[in-house]
């Protein structure tokens, strides 16, 4: 029987610990797998993604910068995929004589279950501010607001692409009864629950022109982040904050797609510990 082959694509990937952790969640399940990292030029992602499709891949996973042409290459979309305007996750499903491309977005998934997974009481009913407006904040908003928070507010450096936002999640702000607002960052004053930094200022290490009052001993501050402190993880732990890191967003969303890949959720907790 040939071996399985998966992938993630993106420029640059040589960094990329994806491979790493879908080995080891294949190893729990004593399943062999094939899972490479495949840079793709910056023109050339279509390219890249039709070669894997052809050679028989079972599931790619795509990076910076290209989930966005992933999800207008996709040909089925999950709803929260939809949601997020962007797609980490792809399937090849081959029928009779052709192969469908289903395109998915874990990340926002991967968020909340990484939250709620060291504080599982930490975003029902409770107050929620989103920092940045990308594409990584757009995809948390929906499975977000699934968790039913007190009010949910987005705050970015460009207001008009926060507030695109808030209109293109209304419907949703309605259906699961979680008003949503928008602000700049200076108008966030009052302590949060919750504070997760979507924005990618801590690639440059910039400081973010957060008050100092929004947080308290009591607020989880959430940096989407990993691999050393941002001057967000240094603000929040000066005040007090639980802090947390992106490394366990990273695994989670690895894991909901290693599900919907092989039908089964491996142990993200051992993987992670062995990442630390
Ligand atoms: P985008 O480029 O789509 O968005 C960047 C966001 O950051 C925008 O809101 C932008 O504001 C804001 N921003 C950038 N620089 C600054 C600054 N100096 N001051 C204030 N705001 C700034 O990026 P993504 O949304 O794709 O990614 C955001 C971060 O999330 C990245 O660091 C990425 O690595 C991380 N991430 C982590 C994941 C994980 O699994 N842990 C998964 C996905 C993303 P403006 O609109 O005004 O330009």
């Amino acid at each position: 029987m040939s071996i399985e082959q998966y992938a993630v694509i993106g420029h640059p990937i040589a960094h990329s610990k994806s491979p790493l952790i879908h080995q080891a969640f294949a190893k729990q399940f004593n399943k062999a797998i094939r899972y490479e990292a495949v840079l793709s030029p910056l023109d050339g992602f279509a390219a890249t993604l039709h070669r894997l499709q052809r050679e028989g891949y079972v599931g790619v996973n795509v990076t910076v910068p290209f989930k966005f042409e992933a999800y207008g290459l996709s040909q089925a979309l999950s709803e929260r995929a939809k949601a997020a305007g962007a797609v980490n996750t792809l399937s090849f499903h081959s029928a009779e004589a052709s192969c469908q491309i289903q395109g998915d977005n874990t990340d926002g998934c991967g968020l909340v279950n990484d939250i709620l997974m060291h504080f599982p009481t930490a975003l029902a009913s409770k107050n929620i501010l989103l920092l940045g407006a990308g594409g990584a904040a757009q995809g948390v908003i929906l499975p977000l607001l699934a968790q039913r928070p007190a009010q949910l507010t987005i705050a970015n450096r460009s207001l008009n692409k926060a507030q695109a936002m808030l209109e293109k999640f209304a419907p949703a702000s309605a259906i699961y009864g979680v008003p949503i607002a928008v602000n700049t960052y200076a108008d966030c004053t009052s302590a949060f629950d919750v504070v997760i930094n979507a924005t990618s200022a801590g690639l440059t290490d910039t400081p973010l022109p957060l008050s100092p009052h929004l947080f308290t001993q009591h607020t989880l501050a959430y940096d989407m982040m990993y691999g050393r402190e941002t001057p967000f993880m240094f603000q929040a732990r000066m005040a007090g904050a639980q802090v947390l890191d992106g490394l366990g967003m990273l695994v989670e969303q690895a894991a909901e797609a290693f599900y919907i890949w092989h039908g089964v959720r491996p142990d993200t907790a051992a993987v992670m510990q062995a990442l630390r």
